[in-house]
């Protein structure tokens, strides 16, 4: 669809991944791999384009269902609101970044600056990019096929992970932001207060769990001074532009290079006494090697973004009786190490075959039990 606004001409386009031509009628579908909706705006582009010998279906692959793709009341409404956006965006400063969630559904990460190449490399159009979320990350040291089912082939998974302790986990991690972002002192009786009020509707036992978390978090900050927390669920990271394996438009593979990006949301990130930046994750979880790993791709991550010279972070570990922070601080010295270690990863990850999912080698190990490819993956279905 186009439109002309102050003498520009926009156009939006919702795409299909098959058109399938039967007798009297042409259906058109949209294959998704997770299990949300089609977005508002796809549903409306795609009615107002159809014509009446076509039909808008959406399949599912992880369970294999197809729908029809409904359009939505104010189909005309949303498609207006989006040319509004996309006028709004091009009238302003287009270089400027909002990193966030939106990250993770980007194609082209290591382009916008906001996660910068470890030695300055640019990177170009024809480059293959690979997003690897700190998730991946610690998968790669367990399983390489786990990571890369995830981070490169989109595979969906066949299992998902539920339990009480996540759950937990989630809700204690989003009431802490809300009372960091609303309340002036929030590590003093304010904050004890404000976590008591918005989690009144809680279950008594989880209210009590979540209450008593944060006191916790309160004593071990509170061994810190001039603590600033300035933002939270910040994504930090950077990339690394290596040589690798890359594939054209007719899957044809050749030798090239891939850039890959490497990024996490980290908790809070502020400034300890006014300067020396720092991040802090809390874990509701036991404390596990892995997390030197995820600490590590923070430090890189706001090193490059800042240009300072050391950076802190803090992983606080939290249960309802008991409490532990691990400190670890970056200095100059650290960098060129670490640099390396994450340029050696990325020489791994570029090497996978773009074009053959199976290409990544497997470990099967104790993790397969948890992993959510478990019913997918025929090694560990043959173990
Ligand atoms: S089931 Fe095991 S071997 Fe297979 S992808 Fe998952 S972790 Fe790797």
């Amino acid at each position: 669809m186009e439109k002309e606004i102050g003498g520009k001409v926009y156009g939006i386009s919702s795409a299909v991944q098959f058109e399938i031509q039967k007798k009297d009628k042409t259906e058109l579908v949209k294959m998704k791999i997770s299990n949300s909706p089609v977005n508002l705006l796809d549903a409306s582009v795609l009615h107002h384009e159809k014509s009446e010998l076509e039909e808008n279906l959406v399949t599912y692959i992880s369970d294999g269902a197809v729908e029809n793709i409904l359009p939505p009341e104010n189909s005309m409404e949303v498609i207006e609101e989006a040319f509004r956006s996309i006028d709004n965006y091009y009238s302003s400063d287009t270089k400027k970044t909002n990193p966030g969630l939106n990250c993770y559904y980007c194609n082209r990460p290591s382009r916008c600056g906001q996660f910068p190449e470890l030695s300055n490399k640019k990177t170009k159009n024809t480059d293959r990019g690979i997003l690897v979320s700190k998730t991946q990350l610690l998968n790669l040291n367990l399983c390489e096929r786990k990571a890369a089912w995830k981070a490169q082939y989109g595979i969906p998974p066949s299992v998902k992970e539920t339990s009480e302790q996540l759950v937990f986990g989630i809700k204690f991690h989003e009431y802490t932001q809300q009372v960091i972002a609303e309340v002036s002192e929030p590590f003093s009786d304010l904050g004890i207060e404000k976590m008591k009020k918005i989690t009144e509707n809680e279950e008594e036992e989880l209210n009590k769990r979540l209450v008593a978390s944060f006191r916790l978090l309160i004593e071990e900050v509170s061994t810190y001074k001039n603590i600033n927390l300035s933002k939270s669920e910040f994504e930090l990271g950077f990339t690394t532009l290596v040589s690798g394996l890359v594939s054209n438009s007719k899957k044809e593979i050749y030798d090239g290079n891939v850039a890959v990006t490497y990024m996490g949301k980290a908790d809070f990130v502020g400034r300890l006494d006014g300067d020396v930046p720092l991040v802090v994750e809390l874990k509701t979880g036991k404390e596990r090697d892995e997390h030197k790993l995820e600490a590590d791709l923070y430090a890189i991550g706001a090193k490059t973004i800042l240009k300072e010279e050391k950076i802190i972070v803090l992983h606080i570990y939290l249960d309802t009786n008991s409490a532990k922070v691990v400190e670890r601080v970056y200095e100059t010295k650290d960098f060129a190490k670490l640099n390396e270690f994450f340029i050696s990863k990325a020489l791994v990850i570029g090497s996978w075959d773009p074009e053959d999912s199976l290409s990544p080698p497997y470990t099967v190990g104790s993790w397969c039990e948890y992993c959510e490819f478990k019913t997918s993956c025929i090694e560990y279905r043959n173990e």
